[in-house]
């Protein structure tokens, strides 16, 4: 399958383990290169955008009408996996070179440093939207692996994404006292970290109480760090999600500190049928799913591009961002019939 053999070109480039395809990297320029070959191989006019951004148009029988756009990212975390960001713009080629030339214009897009390994993330994405690089389209369906063991769990190949989660990120510090660890009581003790162990406990229930919302604590500093000092100032992050803002703001009314907040994003309702449709059609269910990560598909539609995502049932436990995430080939193909088959309503459909 054509699809499995180009994630395999793709996972070559930059050395093992894993896709090692940073944003901004020679590695992730290669990506383009090659992605860019294959669009001009299938008959698709390449233009690549101020942000670095690749398009491969198939243009349509009536060229003045709002775009459909599809694709994901190419750049990869270090030793990730084989599908994240490039199922999206492999099958996504796929599916518009199965199309050929329908009413409206077809693009595939490969979005500059998604994973933001070295800032804040989705960079091609949203240098596109805030800069409006290009006219906006009249439709976005993101392809991409679900990351996580829900659709494996349900016994579903495909998902329908209602989402992407609402998030709230901080750092927490709790101030203790100093003292000598051989010498100072227990019950005279002020100690930080006993205080940030608590809090992290607590977190975890407060997250654990809420349908649908998760809490992280995934670094920790503690000072001075000295394996007979009671710890008198510890820091440590918090990464809390969930389907909507209410379900955030109802877990981090715990944390003790200032939250940096990103809205929940819903996907479009018109194009999510449009999914449930083509699944429904070939008697699968349809399984709607929040996103609890972030996707160039939710900076797309917080600028107000109606959009929509299918996921990809991923196996192993669901596991990502690791070289052992794994989506089976008959799964794959099932996703880029779906896909080709909801961008042809949409391509097809010049109401507007
Ligand atoms: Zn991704």
């Amino acid at each position: 399958m054509r699809v499995l053999e180009r994630l395999d070109a793709l996972y070559a480039i930059g050395g093992g383990p894993g896709a090692n395809r940073l944003g901004g990297t020679p590695a992730e320029d290669e990506a383009h290169e090659l992605a860019a070959g294959w669009m001009r191989e299938g008959g698709l006019e390449v233009e690549v955008d101020p942000a670095g951004n690749l398009f491969g148009r198939l243009v349509g029988r009536r060229p003045e009408l709002p775009e459909v756009w599809t694709g994901s990212h190419l750049d990869s975390v270090p030793n990730g996996g084989r599908f994240d960001g490039a199922l999206g713009v492999v099958g996504g080629l796929e599916a518009v070179e199965r199309l050929g030339e329908r009413e409206r214009t077809l693009v595939v897009i490969a979005f500059r440093d998604e994973e933001g390994c070295t800032g804040p993330g989705c960079r091609g994405s949203r240098a596109l939207c805030s800069r409006r690089l290009e006219p906006m389209p009249a439709a976005f369906l993101e392809l991409h692996v679900e990351q996580g063991p829900r659709l494996a769990e349900a016994g579903a190949p495909l998902g329908v994404v209602t989402g992407i989660a609402a998030t709230a990120r901080g750092q927490v510090v709790f101030e203790g006292r100093e003292g000598h660890a051989g010498t100072t009581p227990m019950a005279g003790r002020d100690d930080a970290l006993v205080a940030a162990a608590e809090f992290v406990l607590q977190l975890r229930d407060a997250a654990a109480a809420v349908d649908g919302a998760v809490a992280t604590v995934g670094r920790l500093t503690v000072e001075p760090g000295a394996s007979n000092v009671i710890p008198a100032r510890v820091a440590l992050s918090v990464d809390l999600r969930a389907p909507d803002d209410d379900r955030v703001e109802q877990v981090s009314a715990l944390v003790p500190a200032e939250l940096s907040r990103g809205r929940a994003v819903a996907m479009s309702p018109g194009l999510r049928s449009a999914l449930v449709d083509e699944l429904n059609a070939r008697g699968l269910a349809a399984v709607e799913l929040a996103s609890g990560a972030g996707h160039d598909a939710g900076v797309l539609a917080a600028a107000g591009v109606p959009t929509a995502m299918l996921f990809v049932r991923s196996l192993n436990g669901g596991i990502s961002h690791s070289p052992d995430e794994l989506t089976a080939p008959e799964d794959v193909e099932l996703a880029v019939e779906v896909l080709t088959g909801a961008l042809d309503r949409l391509a097809s459909s010049v109401d507007d």
